[in-house]
């Protein structure tokens, strides 16, 4: 009974939608949705999945350099030099296979990352929502989505409430498009038809249920083949520098080159063709034909990095974009705090005002008045505020909270039960459940006819009820909000006009809980007789003040110091907070945001959006010079990053909702939450927090800035190498030496060395005060003038060595004196992969084998050296000589001086440093330690 997935569910009922694919309203069970499974397969994408191996190696063959190799040989073959014609097609398989094993690494790091980003969805299996990942949905499965939601598979809408959906990402419409349910025409446009969800779009607005039609490759995004969720490779600043510096090296071989050409043909008079041949070999080891590969493994790496840290890169240039940001603009709810939030303090319309005990999330605690023993119980205002806590909520307790006291043995305190929600929600519901399970009794008399989402552009909730036959709307939200729209006020006896000086009370404790760093939120209903049953926020209006609570959510551990980190790296950090301003300015207060001692002139502390509603001028003042802002909406947020842009800023911004997307996606590194995110953040961002937590964001920069030391690094062990190298060419032939290397030795050089030993080079990991440094500006080159006496000192080195040692050799033979310089050559440059680690700490504090990839790559390489001169027949087609391991010995310490070289010159210039600074350490070591955890923890000592 296969089900037609391809039946133009649009153009019938919902009702015979759900009959065609065998599926009833409470959705499949659980046995059938696996039998589906099994029959039409996961729900997934089948891009290019997986790395092909043998694609992959034969992707190496398409370079430019294979051509220029191969033009060789066949130069070689012309002049019959046989031998060598053999050694140069070895080179071009030796050179692909290496450059097999650094792309797979790479191609490989990209695909773990991807495998790390999962969408979920909820479903009703067994008649209960259930929350499943989407590959593992079917057709005839019946989804809940809500606002913010990313649609994981074709569907037909059961029934939608003022459902909107974003369909960009496959129609191109990128205006919001209404939903609803009827039936249409059959040949309706796919953006027409407003009865089906898209696979890969999203829920702008409202909620729905709808069944599955189809998934996988039968959906319409799985048809036009595009994966979503790719990690896309775009050119960024970065690439066009290293780009640049690629060129720039590429130009200086071809010159140098050409000078070894005119050399050898013209001034010295040698064959042509071993003279072409040696020209062309120059040319292919001088070229940092490895540069482009290696970038991509640091890349690479640096994103592996930065996903053990918990940031999860989605845009693979996001990774070396981190380590340049300068301004982070981030949320304070759940990035700086904990996000549990507990309740602590009641202020009630008639003037009580009641404390509550307890922490986290756990039920136990009590309600308390604080002048009076009095029972509080009794006091219909409290009952009021508790019934829409409990009401006007979206949030779930599990109970799962028994079964863990169980498992945790005799404890005698209360453990927290499992939630889900938004935190705001579950803390009012955990003071309802804390007032006496006041929600339950309620239960049977209370009916839930509707129900609006929190939205952070209006600032509150609101809930359509029918309490003992009457209609009644309840409100929470922002306490001003509430406020505002507040015309009378709930005292013991009933409502009753609020009258100027109530309101003058309740903003002066508004202010007083929000001094003290707490969440104020107000409670509010309405009497709704005769309402319609569609609830709207035009309905929220002429509401009877209850209330209002105040919610503590203490900033999380290492915040503090992942701040003070930002600020010695030349990072600012600002708030963007949609809560109350002095909330914002105090939790800002508390991690170091703003320190009290520096007060900036004449500014505030914090602003609100309509204190920004300045001109440019003003505005860009003041966005320079405070750090809060709250009562954001996305929109000035947006204004907010775009001015610090304008100012020549690299800006991470992070996000959670749906109208974040826009700034999360034009911001340079977009980071929206993993928890707490909507996937419309989620596949907007360019980064995703599996945390949530500010400190990670610092971390990744922290890997971010030692990807961009690498690449640095690296491509100055090749400038290096490839410069000392065509100069002791360009010099032996000046002086009227014979050529010290052959074609095929020079080939063989650049495979043992650079070819391996780059390999090595991007594994490092950071050294010295990296957050210490002000961040790499945009127009930064990757050379700048302070390394280069550096870079020359170690190439006058090896040149010199080099030269002498085919001078002292020369006189007993070429063969021997050749052999002689490719050892030394060979070395020098090995050693100095050593001296590259790090530009200015001495290799003995780095630890001379901390990093395991040099190591291995340095035996390869002396391997690799060893066998090519010691094995006869090897040794018979380069055309080496056995050396006296007296003078192998001699001429491995001698080469080894690069390093004593560099080592003076770092002590000279840079004095004793450590290798890397305590902070730096700690930084990397403050792994994030779940809050959970933590407060649970908390408790149980307790
Ligand atoms: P942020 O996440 O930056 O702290 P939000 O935009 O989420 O700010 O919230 C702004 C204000 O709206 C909060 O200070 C609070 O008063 C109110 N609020 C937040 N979440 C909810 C909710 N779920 N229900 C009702 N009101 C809320
Ligand atoms: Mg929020």
């Amino acid at each position: 009974m296969a089900l037609d997935q391809k039946y133009p569910f649009h153009s019938i009922s919902a009702e015979e939608t759900l009959e065609k694919l065998k599926a009833g309203k409470e959705g499949l069970t659980q046995e059938e949705a696996q039998q589906r499974l099994q029959e039409v397969g996961p729900n997934e994408l089948t891009g290019k999945e997986g790395i092909n191996p043998f694609i992959l190696f034969l992707k190496q063959f398409k370079d430019f350099l294979i051509l220029i190799l191969l033009l060789a040989a066949g130069v070689a073959w012309y002049a019959d030099h046989m031998v060598d014609v053999y050694v140069i097609l070895g080179v071009i398989m030796f050179n692909a296979v290496l450059g097999f094993f650094q792309e797979y690494r790479a191609e490989k790091a990209i695909l773990a990352l991807k495998s790390m980003i999962k969408q979920e969805a909820t479903v009703l299996r067994d008649g209960k929502a259930k929350t499943v990942e989407a590959r593992e949905l079917v057709p005839g499965d019946v989804i809940t989505l809500e606002e913010g939601n990313g649609i994981p598979a074709d569907a037909r809408i059961l029934s939608s409430k003022s459902l909107q959906t974003e369909e960009a990402s496959l129609t191109g419409e990128s205006l919001p498009i209404e939903k609803s349910t009827e039936p249409l025409e059959e040949n309706t446009n796919l953006g027409d038809r407003t009865n089906m969800l898209w696979k890969g779009t999203h829920v702008a607005r409202g909620a729905a249920t709808a069944v599955i039609t189809g998934t996988g490759a039968n959906t319409e995004i799985g048809k036009i083949s595009k994966s979503l969720g790719d990690i896309k490779t775009t050119s960024t600043n970065f690439r066009k520098k290293t780009e640049r510096l690629g060129k720039q090296m590429a130009v200086i071989s071809i010159v140098t080159s050409i000078i070894v050409f005119i050399l050898g043909y013209y001034v010295r008079d040698f064959a042509f063709e071993e003279v072409l041949l040696v020209t062309v070999a120059t040319l292919v080891s001088s070229i940092p034909e490895g540069l482009p590969a290696v970038i991509s493994i640091v890349l690479a790496i640096g994103a592996k990095r930065m996903a053990k840290q918990n940031a999860i890169i989605r845009e693979f240039t996001a990774t070396e974009m981190l380590g340049s940001v300068s301004v982070i603009l981030t949320d304070k709810t759940g990035t700086l705090t904990r996000s549990i939030l507990t309740v602590k303090e009641v202020y009630l319309g008639d003037g009580t005002a009641l404390e509550v005990s307890g922490s986290g999330y756990s039920l136990e605690g009590e309600i308390g008045n604080k002048q009076e023993e009095e029972n509080t119980s009794g006091n219909p205002v409290l009952a009021k505020l508790l019934l829409v806590a409990g009401t006007c909520n979206n949030a779930r307790l599990g109970d799962g909270a028994n079964e863990q006291k169980k498992n945790k043995g005799s404890e005698e305190e209360s453990e927290e039960p499992e939630v889900s929600g938004d935190p705001t929600e579950v803390a009012l519901l955990v003071l309802a459940k804390k007032g006496g399970g006041v929600a339950d009794e309620h239960d049977e008399v209370v009916e839930v006819l509707d129900d609006l989402p929190f939205n952070s552009e209006q600032k509150f909730r609101a809930t359509l009820i029918e309490n003992k036959g009457k209609r009644e709307i309840l409100t929470i939200g922002a306490p001003e909000k509430v406020l505002q729209l507040s015309t009378k006020v709930l005292i013991k006896e009933g409502p009753q006009e609020l009258s100027e000086e109530s309101r003058g009370q309740i903003e002066a404790r508004m202010d007083e809980w929000a001094d003290k760093a707490m969440r104020v939120l107000a409670l509010g209903y309405r009497e709704a007789e005769g309402a319609s049953n569609d609830l709207k926020a035009d309905d929220v209006h002429d509401l009877v003040w209850i209330g209002m609570t105040g919610i503590v959510d203490p900033p999380r551990q290492g915040v503090k110091e992942a701040i003070a980190a930002c600020k010695s790296a030349g990072i600012r950090v600002m708030m963007v907070t949609g809560d109350h301003k002095k909330t914002g300015a105090a939790i800002a207060r508390e991690v170091g945001i703003l320190e009290t001692a520096e007060k900036t002139g004449d500014y505030p502390d914090a602003l609100e959006e309509n204190e920004l509603d300045v001109d440019d001028k003003r505005f860009d003042e003041l966005v320079d010079n405070v750090s809060v802002f709250a009562r954001v909406s996305p929109d000035t947020k947006l204004r907010i990053a775009e001015h610090m842009r304008d100012k020549g800023h690299l800006i991470a911004m992070t996000g959670d909702g749906v109208n974040d997307a826009p700034a999360l996606k034009r911001a340079d590194v977009g980071i929206a939450m993993g928890i707490r995110g909507t996937d419309v953040a989620k596949d907007a961002a360019h980064i995703v927090l599996s945390d949530d937590n500010f400190s990670t964001i610092v971390r990744a920069i922290r890997e971010g800035r030692i990807v961009f030391q690498n690449v640095r690094q690296t491509s100055f062990f090749l400038l290096t190498t490839n410069f000392a190298f065509v100069a002791v060419f360009i010099i032996a032939m000046a002086i009227g030496w014979p050529f010290p290397l052959t074609a095929t030795q020079i080939l063989w050089v650049n495979l043992v060395t650079d070819g391996v030993m780059e390999l090595g080079l991007a594994a490092e990991r950071g050294h010295g005060e990296i957050m210490k440094q002000k961040p790499v500006v945009r127009e930064v080159n990757i050379l700048d003038k302070s390394v280069i006496p550096y870079l020359l000192l170690m190439s006058v080195v090896m040149v010199g060595l080099s030269l002498a040692t085919f001078a002292y050799y020369l006189p007993k033979g070429d063969t021997i004196a050749r052999t002689g310089v490719f050892l030394v050559i060979a070395m020098t440059q090995v050693f100095n992969t050593f001296n590259m680690r790090s530009l200015n700490r001495s290799l003995f504090t780095i630890g001379p084998f901390s990093n395991k990839y040099i190591n291995i790559c340095f035996l390869v390489s002396l391997g690799l050296q060893l066998i090519v001169i010691y094995t006869p027949l090897l040794s018979g087609i380069f055309r080496f000589e056995e050396l006296p391991i007296l003078d192998l010995i001699v001429i491995l310490v001698l080469s080894s001086s690069v390093i004593w070289f560099a080592e003076i010159y770092k002590r000279i210039r840079f004095g004793k440093l450590e290798d890397v600074s305590p902070e730096e350490k700690q930084l990397e070591r403050t792994r994030e330690v779940k809050d959970r955890q933590e407060i649970e923890e908390a408790i149980s000592e307790r």
